[in-house]
């Protein structure tokens, strides 16, 4: 049985002072239910406030939006995973879409970005997605097949059940249009079904698969009770601590 995972990616957003409010309104809402991994993904600079405010909520963990795949070195504007593990980061999202589009990220260069992060023991939360005219040329297949296949290369069984998959269509990130829970559905299976090409059936079952793109809580639950859907990584929803703990609750309900 798969353990869901919501994240909150909060993208350029939120600054410490606004983290610390948005963090005691949503432990208040969301509950106490063990359930749902709960992960927060702040920018850098809010992880620290972030860690301090869960002080007595360890059940909710931290992750971050990127890294650079070097230990240290002369990187300048980069972070690495030993300074993530230096902040209790135990996630860390990488080949986001907007950091394919708007920075140039290929599969090899995400491709070592997942490997340094299991070799510092910081769990890989992997985007992938097809664009819409991915979708309308009937692309979506061989787009999610080359992504996994790229920047899940060299991986072991073990660190494959150790990475989340977000399938992210990127017609539906920020646009207020979701897939149907039948589209998503369709694609998390052939997610799956990849994964066990890459290893074997029995990891790939292991493996929990988010979807993400535009997920509100009046979405949520539909698209989470789907057979492959194991969770969702939220953006814009996620900036309102309410919301964002509604979409946790409706991860929890069967
Ligand atoms: C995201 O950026 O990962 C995302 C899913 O954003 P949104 O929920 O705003 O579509």
């Amino acid at each position: 049985m798969r353990k869901k995972i919501v994240a909150a990616n909060w993208k350029m957003n939120m600054t410490q002072s606004e983290a610390t409010r948005f963090i005691s309104t949503f432990l208040l809402e969301v509950g106490e239910s063990r359930d749902v991994e709960i992960v927060l993904v702040p920018p850098f600079t809010a992880i620290a406030t972030v860690n301090a405010a869960l002080e007595n909520a360890q059940h909710v963990k931290v992750g971050a939006q990127n890294m650079h795949w070097e230990r240290s070195g002369a990187f300048t504007g980069e972070i690495s995973p030993a300074m993530l593990r230096d902040l209790f980061v135990r996630y860390v999202v990488l080949g986001h879409s907007e950091r394919r589009i708007l920075f140039g990220e290929t599969d090899e260069i995400v491709n070592r970005k997942v490997r340094a992060a299991h070799e510092a023991t910081l769990r890989p939360i992997l985007c992938v997605g097809e664009s819409l005219e991915q979708r309308e040329r009937g692309e979506v297949e061989q787009v999610l097949s080359t992504q996994l296949r790229g920047s899940l290369a060299g991986l072991g069984a073990k660190e494959l059940q150790e990475t989340v998959i977000a399938y992210e269509p990127v017609w539906a990130i920020g646009t207020g249009k979701t897939a149907t829970a039948e589209q998503a559905q369709e694609a998390h299976a052939f997610v799956r079904r990849v994964l066990g090409e890459i290893s074997d059936e029995a990891t790939a079952e292991k493996i929990r698969i988010q979807y993400g793109g535009s997920v509100k809580p009046d979405n949520a639950r539909t698209l989470m009770s789907q057979p492959d859907i194991d969770g969702a990584l939220v953006g814009g929803a996620s900036l309102d601590p309410r919301s964002f703990a509604q979409i946790v609750q409706g991860a929890g309900e069967k």
